[in-house]
C-alpha cells in the first residue's frame, strides 16, 4: 500500500475537492501504542473514495504512520509530538496548510493521549477554505512529471527554489508552473520557519 509522503500529505491527498457540508468534518485517525493506525472514521475514508484513493479501512488500520513519513524532521517533530503527548499527557494543536489544486486551506490539528487505551488520537478540521486559480503542482492527477524535484514545505506549502522557500501562490508564478505542463515532482519536507514553529510549540507545551 502506497501512502503519502508525510502526515500532513495523507491528510491533503484524502481532502481534495470537499464540499462545504463535508468540511464541518473533522478526520480522525488514532495510533494504538506501537505506532500503528488502529481507527480511522468515516469522514477519513470517504474522503479517500471521493478523491479516487480506493482504500479501505481494513488495508489503513495496521499500517504504521511513522514509515510513511519520510522526511526524517518531519518524523522527529511527529515523534516528539506523540511522546509528549503519551507520556506528559500535553496535547498539541498546530495549523498546517493543507491545499487541494483548487483551493487554500488552512487546517488545524489536535493530538490527544487516551491513558485507558494508551493509544493517540489526531483531530484534523478545516478553519478556512479560500477557491483560487487550480495550481496543477499540486494536483496528485496530474501525471505528466518530468525528473526534476521541487521539494516543498508539508507544513505550509511553500517551494524551496535555490535558497529560499516561497509561499506557494507566489511560486508558481515566479517558477512559471501555474499552467498544465510538464511538471517537477515534489519531494515533502519541512521549511526553516515551520521548523522553528513547530519546535516552539513543542517545548513550551
Ligand atoms: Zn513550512
Amino acid at each position: 500500500m502506497v501512502l503519502a509522503d508525510t502526515l500532513a500529505t495523507l491528510e491533503c491527498s484524502i481532502m481534495n475537492d470537499l464540499s462545504q457540508q463535508q468540511d464541518t468534518h473533522e478526520f480522525i485517525h488514532t495510533i494504538d501504542n506501537k505506532g500503528r493506525i488502529c481507527f480511522v472514521n468515516h469522514a477519513w475514508i470517504n474522503f479517500a473514495a471521493e478523491n479516487g484513493w480506493s482504500v479501505s479501512t481494513e488495508e489503513i488500520i495496521g499500517s504504521n504512520l511513522m514509515a510513511n513519513i519520510v522526511d526524517p524532521e518531519t518524523r522527529h517533530i511527529y515523534n516528539l509530538l506523540i511522546n509528549r503527548a503519551r507520556e506528559e499527557g500535553q496535547n498539541a494543536r498546530f495549523d498546517y496548510r493543507c491545499d487541494s489544486p483548487d483551493c487554500h486551506r488552512l487546517m488545524e490539528m489536535r493530538i490527544y493521549h487516551n491513558q485507558d487505551s494508551d493509544e493517540v488520537e489526531f483531530r484534523s478540521r478545516i478553519i478556512s477554505s479560500v477557491k483560487r486559480e487550480p495550481i496543477a503542482l499540486i494536483d496528485p492527477t496530474h501525471k505528466h512529471r518530468s525528473d526534476e524535484i521541487l521539494k516543498m514545505c508539508s507544513w505550509c506549502k511553500s517551494v524551496w527554489d535555490e535558497n529560499t522557500w516561497i509561499e506557494l501562490e507566489r511560486a508558481v508564478k515566479q517558477l512559471g508552473i501555474m499552467t498544465d505542463q510538464v511538471l517537477p515532482r515534489i519531494s515533502h519536507g519541512i521549511c526553516n520557519e515551520c521548523s522553528n514553529r513547530m519546535t516552539r510549540m513543542i517545548e513550551n507545551l
